[in-house]
């Protein structure tokens, strides 16, 4: 997947980031002609577009989202023929189990309002769920249900994309960070890399958890911080769901082969780092309500950035290209109780074992929902990023609008809602998640 030969001087668009939302970019401009340059820090899809659970689901999500997730569905169910890629897409819904009444009667009144934004969701009782998961035990009383949610499998799809995108014209580099934006007269002129530079009137960010220090480079301030997620492959066990399950202790989904991945509920692993405290102020509040589903964690990831600050460190110099390959640790705990809330869904999975485990840095805004679209003090400057833990199941949209911005001018979907200056003005959305 590498380009081959000196570093593309010139293009129409230079992305910067190989995740879902750089390489969905990519392939939906070079689709429609844009001459790309993507350039990528480390590996293709190696942050949180490889590491997360796979989910591509509609359900739940802040009334922003949801006209982006419907368009985005149509995309999904046709995205293997689309890219020509198997990407083990599943269309087997998305369950949110409700533990207890009151969960329940939220999620029932969650279902009125996005089903009058169009979305196909139900309420099921006990019985319904039960019908949708035979063999499922437990203390449920009901669940919120959308049968066109589905799964697929993130590497597969982010690579998938950036191949396409190649086959249509796309220069991408690996290994070759943006170590800055470009700017002249006010505007962004393309980006440095340690390859020399690239001059294009359009820099899309999409560098996911790096996006706030990238920006940074031309005076930007973008609110975001990083959550640890942890997930685990389990062993193979008997073909038994197909829809992608939150339940109270743990999250699933079982893959064509017959492993789950799972992810466990509970408080998130927030690593304190030097740039925990630059948005501190913009954070406070959330961090206020949700104090107890945060656990702080002030240690090596502290001490390591504060290493990378020193005066005499080439990492200060470089700040991006001595980010690569990073291999955030799993919380071994929570692999450990989400194998063990699986096994009390499913007493038969009596051999349930861990395959492996690991761990993804999410990118999280203060309201939760990303940021899409330019910066109106900085031309030429547009961000697809922020996803605060659900960007993977938006992925093609945000490549399918982003394209639009670029080539049209304008996108086919609202987008003023996730505007960058959002922040400033103080008219944050609300949020709905906590990460
Ligand atoms: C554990 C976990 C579970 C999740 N589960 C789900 C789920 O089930 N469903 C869902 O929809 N979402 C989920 N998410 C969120 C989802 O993975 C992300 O929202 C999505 O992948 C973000 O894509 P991205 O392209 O913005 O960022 P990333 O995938 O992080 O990509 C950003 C890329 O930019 C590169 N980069 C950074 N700085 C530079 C630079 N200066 N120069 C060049 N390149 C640079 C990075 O190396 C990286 O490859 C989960 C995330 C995690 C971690």
């Amino acid at each position: 997947m590498v380009a081959e030969g000196p570093i593309e001087k010139q293009a129409d668009v230079v992305i910067i980031g190989g995740g879902i939302a750089g390489c969905a970019s990519a392939y939906y401009l070079a689709k429609r002609g844009a001459k790309v340059v993507l350039v990528e820090k480390g590996r293709i899809a190696w942050e949180q577009s490889s590491r997360n659970w796979g989910f591509a689901r509609q359900q739940g999500r802040h009334p922003l989202e949801i006209p982006l997730m419907l368009e985005c569905n149509k995309l999904w169910v046709n995205l293997e023929r689309e890219l020509n890629a198997d990407l083990e897409w599943v269309q087997g819904g998305n369950l949110r189990l409700a533990p207890d009444e009151r969960e329940q009667a939220r999620l029932e009144e969650i279902v009125k309002a996005e089903r009058d934004l169009g979305l196909d969701i139900k309420l099921l009782s006990k019985n319904e769920v039960q019908e949708l998961v035979p063999t499922m035990r437990g203390p449920w009383v009901g669940g919120m249900y959308t049968p066109s949610d589905g799964h697929a499998e993130p590497i597969k799809v982010t690579t998938a994309f950036a191949r396409a995108a190649q086959e249509h014209g796309a220069k991408v580099y690996p290994y070759c960070a943006a170590e800055r934006v470009l700017m002249a007269g006010g505007r962004a002129i393309g980006v440095m890399t340690p390859r020399g530079e690239v001059k294009a009137p359009v820099v899309l960010c999409a560098a996911g958890a790096w996006s706030s220090k990238v920006s940074h480079t031309v005076g930007l301030d973008l609110p975001q911080r990083s959550v640890r997620g942890t997930v685990a492959a389990t062993t193979a066990q008997t073909p038994t769901a197909k829809v992608g399950v939150w339940g109270g202790k743990v999250a699933f989904r079982q893959k064509k082969d017959g492993t789950f991945y799972i992810a466990g509920a509970g408080a998130a692993d927030y690593d304190i780092t030097l740039e925990s405290f630059r948005h501190l102020r913009m954070f406070l509040p959330n961090y206020r309500k949700n104090w107890r589903l945060l656990r702080l964690h002030i240690g090596m990831e502290l001490l390591r950035d504060v290493g990378r600050a020193m005066p005499w460190s080439p990492a200060r110099k470089h700040p991006f290209a001595h980010a690569v390959d990073l291999e955030p640790k799993p919380n071994l705990k929570k692999v450990q109780s989400s194998r063990q809330a699986l096994r009390e869904l499913f007493p038969h999975f009596t051999d349930l074992g861990i395959q492996r485990s690991w761990a993804g840095y999410i990118d999280a805004t203060p309201d939760a929902v990303p940021v899409l679209g330019p910066v109106p003090r900085l031309q030429g400057f547009i961000f697809a990023t922020g996803f605060s833990g659900h960007g993977f199941g938006m992925g093609p949209i945000v490549g399918k609008l982003m394209a639009e911005l670029v080539l049209d001018g304008k996108t086919s979907l609202d987008i003023s809602g996730l505007r960058y200056t959002r922040f400033a003005e103080g008219k944050l959305a609300e949020a709905r998640e906590v990460i």
